[in-house]
């Protein structure tokens, strides 16, 4: 489906999580994240030969950030696009390149504070993956991307849900490709349900984002797990998002001042289920409940230690 000039959205699924990938056509093609290791051969292959193209007009795989359902498909794209470079964001690098690192690093980052998925999650998410693949271009933002004749695309940083995310934005056609930068109330499922918390790994760089994508004010705004959004459907999703985040501190908030003793990740992921939620996927608050632990920290209001091996916080002065 074109759902601006050129850009050619692509609607798909992984089991019930709904996806989306993107082709950006004009001089040549533009692939915006790679999604699992066949997707680049059954979803993309297809679309582009129905443009009456060539996988030979690939010249730059966009990686939008570093999450499993994002880079997966990128060794598989290297053989697929021979002619195309890989750009992402410097700050990602590392976790967009090699699958053990950001399963070690992003996924199984939490055993210090006593939580880790179950083995189905892990086992899931390394299917997900496929072999290592480096990158070309590392890139902070501000860079234009030219589309066809004058259309540019400028590259915005969006950080809070990886460190390095980055949307696609098109000031002339009012359009921006923001991947995952931001979740809404919940990550939904193909049927609209609540499946999964927003995960961010910093309250600031997540709000910086939200503020971001207000004061661009796309009037079509492309995701990678919603439908398409358009006008006031972006500015309530805007809001929805603000909203988590204000709901999310209130609860860490209350969680550290009203505890007796230490407060654990383990305890906050299910508070944040009871009060943010319900999610069908509720472990995935352990990305958004560090980060509010962790804010509350830098405003002087709790402080971290170690308790029977976890990190643990408490209230300022009950240590
Ligand atoms: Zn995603």
């Amino acid at each position: 489906m074109e759902v601006a000039p050129g850009v050619h959205r692509l609607d798909y699924a992984i089991g019930a999580k709904p996806m989306a990938g993107y082709i950006i056509a004009g001089d040549h093609l533009t692939v915006v994240d790679t999604g699992l290791p066949n997707t680049p051969e059954e979803i993309y292959l297809p679309a582009i030969r129905s443009l009456g193209r060539s996988e030979d007009d690939v010249r730059l795989v966009v990686i939008t950030h570093a999450d499993a359902d994002h880079i997966g498909g990128n060794h598989a794209a290297r053989d697929l696009f021979r002619n195309a470079m890989f750009l992402c964001h410097h700050n990602d690098a590392r976790w967009a390149s090699d699958p053990a690192v950001i399963m070690a690093e992003r996924y199984d980052g939490f055993a210090g504070y006593g939580i880790r998925y179950d083995q189905s999650v892990f086992d899931m998410l390394a299917s997900w993956m496929g072999p290592p693949a480096p990158m070309d271009i590392l890139i902070h933002g501000g860079e234009r991307l030219r589309r066809s004749e004058d259309d540019w695309l400028t590259v915005v940083h969006v950080p809070g849900h990886t460190p390095g995310h980055i949307c696609l934005y098109n000031p002339e056609e009012r359009y921006a490709i923001i991947g995952d930068a931001i979740f809404g109330r919940s990550q939904v499922d193909t049927a609209g349900g609540w499946s999964a918390p927003p995960p961010y790994l910093s309250v600031s760089d997540y709000r910086y984002t939200i503020q971001t994508l207000e004061s661009l004010s796309p009037d079509l705004l492309l995701t990678c797990h919603y439908p398409v959004m358009r006008g006031d459907q972006v500015r309530e999703f805007l809001d929805a998002s603000r909203k988590f985040v204000t709901l999310a501190d209130e609860l860490a908030r209350d969680l550290v001042v009203g505890a007796t003793g230490f407060v654990e990740l383990e305890t906050a992921v299910a508070r944040a289920n009871e009060r943010l939620g319900p999610f069908a996927f509720p472990d995935d608050a352990q990305f958004a409940m560090l980060a509010h632990l962790n804010r509350m920290v830098d405003q002087g209001l709790a402080e971290r230690t170690v308790n029977d091996g976890k990190v643990v916080w408490t209230k300022v002065g009950t240590k």
